[in-house]
């Protein structure tokens, strides 16, 4: 992500724009990451808090004190998680929401964290079936 990036929630009523570099990309497997999301995991792009360009609409940008340390930013309208900051331990840093971001298929992490909380069957995913959409019904 060597130039600008834009991402939105699902209702488009906060954008944002990211003038610099991904710092990294992390797949993060803690619980606290599948309870906020409802994910088996989440994945982030961390990015200089000052680089991350909000345009919402008004109160859109909802805020969440997950921990002491970190808060969750996602929209009140549509309940997409956008981003998380932890001032305390990642001064200056914004972890946006892979999902979010426009052209995130290229974007594979580098890291991932938390791994003796990962899913058992995350590893085995090549054991499931596979849909290129939602299987068909069968009623
Ligand atoms: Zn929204
Ligand atoms: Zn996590």
């Amino acid at each position: 992500m060597h130039q600008a990036s834009s991402g939105n929630c699902t209702c488009g009523d906060i954008r944002y724009r990211i003038t610099g570099p991904a710092l990294q990309v992390v797949a993060c497997h803690c619980g606290m990451c599948r309870r906020m999301t409802g994910a088996p995991f989440s994945s982030y792009v961390v990015v200089k808090e000052a680089e991350l360009e909000l345009a919402a609409q008004d109160e859109a940008l909802a805020s969440y004190p997950v921990t002491e340390r970190t808060t969750r930013h996602f929209c009140r309208r549509c309940g997409t998680p956008v981003f998380n900051a932890n001032p305390h331990t990642y001064r200056g840093l914004a972890m946006v929401y892979l999902g979010t971001l426009q052209g995130h298929e290229a974007l594979a992490p580098g890291i991932a964290i938390y791994c003796e909380n990962k899913l058992p069957w995350l590893s085995v995913s090549e054991s499931a079936r596979h849909f290129d959409a939602a299987p068909k019904r069968s009623s």
